[in-house]
Formats: C-alpha cells, structure tokens, sequence
C-alpha cells in the first residue's frame, strides 16, 4: 500500500510545514494509502474550496490498524510509566513547537478563528502534558488484609486497544483529549476523525511519530461519513478492542453502545449537550453578558457545551436582552484566511440548514430577532450572530442542540421554575446560571442535572477538572485525576501462605 496521490490546494493561511497535511491513514508506524484507491475530499468551509483528497479508509484499514494496535500493546503494556510520560512530554513539547502551523491548518479546514484555533491546540496540547504528568500516578492499593498470612493488593492494568471516534468541532482537543489517557494508562490506540476535520487529527499523529512514540502505539484511519460505519463495525467486532472513547451526537453514542454489547467493551461517552443558561435577578447583569458570550459565541456556537436555552429573571429581562444585543451586534464575522474575526463559518451547509430551520420555528412560533437572524452577506456557510427574544413557551424547556450562532433569550419568574425548566431536557452535560446570593449558587449548582456547572463563568473547559455528561449526554469523564481510571481495570491480587 502506498499513500493516496495528492497535494494540498493553494496555502490561504500560509502553512510553514506543508509536510503535516497527511492524506494516508497511519498504521504500524507507516502512512499509507487505501488499498481500493478511494479518496475523500477536504473542504474549507470558508468558501468551499477543494484543500485535498485523503484516503477513504475502509473494513480493511481499519482491521489493519486493529492488528498494528494488538501487536504493539503486547510490549507497550510493559513500558515504564516513566517512559510513556517522557514520550508524551515530547509529544507535547513538539505540539507547543507547531502550534500555529496546526491552528493554520484547523483554522482553514474547521474555519475557527486563527486566534481560537490557537488557544485550542494549547488547550488539546495541556492533555497531553497532564497525562504525561498522571501516567506517573497511576498508584494502588495495598489492602490490610482480614487474614492473617496474606497479602492483599489492588494495581492498575491498561486495557488493551481502544478505539477513539472524534467530532469535528474541537478536532485536536478531542483527539489529545483521548490518546493522552490511553498512551498514559498504557493502551494503543485505533483512531477515526471526523469527516470534515481530519487533517488536523493526522498532523497530531505525525507529531506523535516525531516524538517517538512507538510504531503501531498510535494508529488512525480518515473515513468519509458513508464509509466510517464499516470502520467502527470492524472495531465493534473485533475482542481484542477492549474500550471505545466516542465524543460526537447522542445517535451515534447509542449505536456504538448497542454495536459493543457483544463483545462488552468498555465506553466512554461524551455526547450531545443542551445546556441551559440561567440569569437570576440578583446577578451582575456584566459579569453575566461577559459569560454568556464566552459559553454561546465561542466556535460559532459550535460547542457541546454551548448555552442552548438562556433563561433571563422578567425583572432584568429587557435589560439584559439589550446589552446582549449590544455586545452580540459587535462581533466581526469573516473567513480565517481573510483577517481576525470573532466569528468564522458553521462547518458545512448541512449544519447551516439546520439553524435556518431553527431560526425560522422559532419566528414562527412568536419570538423577535433582536441582532441578526438571516446568512451572512460573506455568503457560503456563514450565518450572523443572532439574539432572539420572547422565545415562546413550547421552545423555552428542550430545544434542538442549535450548533450555531443564535442566542433564544426566555423570561422566567421564580426559581424553582428556572431550575423546571432547566432540567426540562434529555440531556445533561454542561448547564450554567449567574447569581450573587451565595444560598442560591450552592442551592441551584446542587440542583441542576448536568456534568458541569458554571456558575458566574462561562469558558469552564480545563485538563485539571473533569469533563462529562449525564443523563443522555452520556457517562464517563476526561482530564483530571479521574480520566485515566477510564482507560484502566483494576486487578486484585491475592497472595496467602507468608506465616
Ligand atoms: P457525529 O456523531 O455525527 O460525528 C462524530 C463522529 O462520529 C465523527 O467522526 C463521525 O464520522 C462519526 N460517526 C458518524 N456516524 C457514525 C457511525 N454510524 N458509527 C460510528 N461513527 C460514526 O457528531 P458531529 O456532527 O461530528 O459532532 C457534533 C456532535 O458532537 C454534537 O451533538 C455535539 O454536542 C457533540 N460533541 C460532544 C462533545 C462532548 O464532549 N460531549 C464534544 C464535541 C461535540
């Protein structure tokens, strides 16, 4: 096999090393081609423009990369924890080193604003160093025995292969967010990015290979969307994958939960989000516009944890509402390639069909544009930032994941009708509210049912803490202490006979 036969079109945000845009899949240490020949385009979202053709990786890839990942596991289990935490401290030396080459890259297949794409790579990059840090951590238990003449322990043991399925909305985060715990713990890794996004996901592995991280530790197949069920089916299937790390819409988790039922892998599910956003009467009407741009505007809106529903005290509602009008009407929108601005394009026209719909029920249904509410005159995927008001009773509780730039503002007059509301959803991964009265911040934070809660913060995402949902937002957690545990099992460990 040899890699696909392309090069990548023109370099609008002046690349320096082209040589990271890779167009194979990477297995057992080698980049190579797909055997049929197939090949996938990547697009900038921007304008639509072709960036270059990637290999579209099926069964065959996939069982490929299964088998480098088994082989390499058998000595990389044995590795110290010392040299799997020096490989992934140079891995994220080098990832610091090309920052901005791989925030040109995000930015120009994502189309997240250069300045954001940057502080994403710092962000997916502070994986890496955390695990490098955890992998040393990774201690047991010396359990006091109830016999005497026995020893009892309880140590840490890598799964096996996992398999990571990421999204393309924070397409290095969520890649250094799941290879950083695994190569910690001592597993390998088979990997699949996200159609729209790969680019950035095999310049990160290339990295990994500079560091030196092994041959057949790290393994990655890009796929289109209509190919990509073959690949995770041939991972569900195979016994020697012991854990899948998905983070992508609640749908597909389902899939993959039901599709690893029979050979009983363990998950970890970061799934959709419909997080509410709350704005008591008593909190700091700044402080709080200040939140809430960071917890809607940031990546377009393009966020699992992006305030979905905002629900504003009838006391401040008009006050609020305007000076979220005003700091919304504020915000520059334009293409990566073109300048700094706060805004780029949704990811492609499906995802920009479906605010239009959003928007348009909405208005239907009674609610007022404040700012916004149409495409953007830049054209393409590009929609303005948008502040709806009087959003309507029926749209106040659970909404549709909007997955774009548009704010629905609703009233509410009590608390316990605000936490109702809510709670109101399937969902539970991120929900936030704004408040003074410190009763009520402990009060509420108790009450809401959400993995995470910001409270007078909206920018909550850390390697320090743990990130996940509840509910159908799905279950297991990534970063912090408790991230590593996710790639391990436990083994008990008896010893009798010693007097
Ligand atoms: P998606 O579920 O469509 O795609 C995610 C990944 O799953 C992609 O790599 C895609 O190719 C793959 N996929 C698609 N169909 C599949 C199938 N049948 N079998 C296996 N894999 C399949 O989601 P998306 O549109 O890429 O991302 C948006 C969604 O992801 C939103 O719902 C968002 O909330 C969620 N998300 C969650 C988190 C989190 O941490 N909870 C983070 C980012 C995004």
């Amino acid at each position: 096999m040899t890699q696909a036969a392309a090069s990548p079109a023109g370099n609008p945000l002046a690349m320096e090393r082209l040589d990271l845009i890779k167009t194979g899949a990477f297995i057992g240490g080698e980049w190579v081609g797909e055997p049929s020949g197939a090949t996938f385009p990547v697009l900038n979202p921007a304008d639509g423009s072709l960036i270059v053709e990637i290999a579209d990786g099926g069964a065959d890839l996939a069982k490929a990369a299964a088998d480098a990942a088994a082989q390499a596991f058998v000595t990389w289990r044995h590795t110290t924890a010392k040299t799997r935490s020096s490989l992934l401290r140079a891995w994220f030396d080098l990832v610091i080193k090309h920052q901005d080459d791989l925030a040109r890259l995000m930015a120009w297949e994502m189309g997240k604003p250069l300045a954001e794409a940057k502080g994403e790579v710092a962000y997916g990059a502070g994986y890496l160093e955390w695990f490098a840090e955890e992998a040393k951590r990774a201690n047991g238990d010396v359990i006091p025995t109830p016999i005497a003449g026995r020893q009892m322990l309880a140590v840490r043991e890598p799964l096996g292969v996992a398999a990571v399925i990421t999204p393309w909305n924070f397409p290095v985060a969520m890649i250094a967010r799941k290879f950083g715990p695994a190569l910690a713990a001592g597993c390998t890794v088979v990997a699949k990015p996200a159609e729209d996004t790969p680019l950035s996901a095999l310049a990160l592995v290339q990295l990994a290979h500079e560091a030196g991280v092994p041959a057949g530790v790290i393994n990655i197949v890009p796929a289109s969307r209509a190919r990509t069920p073959d690949i995770a089916q041939a991972w569900l299937d195979d016994g020697r994958v012991r854990k899948i790390s998905f983070t992508g819409s609640t749908p597909v988790g389902k899939l993959l939960a039901r599709g690893s039922a029979d050979t009983l892998k363990r998950l970890s599910l970061e799934l959709g989000g419909d997080a509410p956003f709350i704005v008591f009467e008593d909190a700091d009407l700044d402080v709080a516009v200040d939140a809430l741009m960071k917890a809607k505007f940031r990546n377009a809106g393009q966020a699992c944890i992006a305030a979905n529903r905002v629900l504003v005290h009838d006391s401040i509602y008009d006050a609020f509402s305007g000076k979220m009008a005003d700091a919304v009407g504020r915000l520059t929108v334009g293409a990566a390639q073109d300048g700094a601005f706060d805004i780029g394009p949704l990811i492609n026209q499906r995802a920009l069909d479906k605010v239009e719909r959003l928007v348009a029920e909405a208005l239907a249904a009674g609610a007022r544009v404040l700012v916004g509410g149409a495409r953007h005159s830049s054209g393409g995927a590009f929609y303005q930032p948008t502040v709806l008001t009087d959003v309507p009773d029926h749209l106040r509780a659970s909404c549709e994941e909007i997955f774009g730039p548009v704010l629905p503002i609703a009233r509410f007059k009590t608390e316990d009708e605000a936490v109702a509301l809510a709670n109101d959803t399937a969902f539970g991964l991120a929900a936030y509210f704004c408040s003074k009265d410190q009763a009520r911040v402990w009060r509420v934070a108790g009450r809401l049912e959400a993995g995470m809660v910001g409270i007078n913060e909206g920018a909550i995402s850390s390697e320090y803490a743990p990130f996940g949902g509840v509910k159908e937002s799905g279950y297991g957690r990534e970063g912090s202490v408790h991230g590593l545990a996710e790639y391990q099992s436990l083994k008990y460990i008896c010893m009798g006979g010693l007097g």
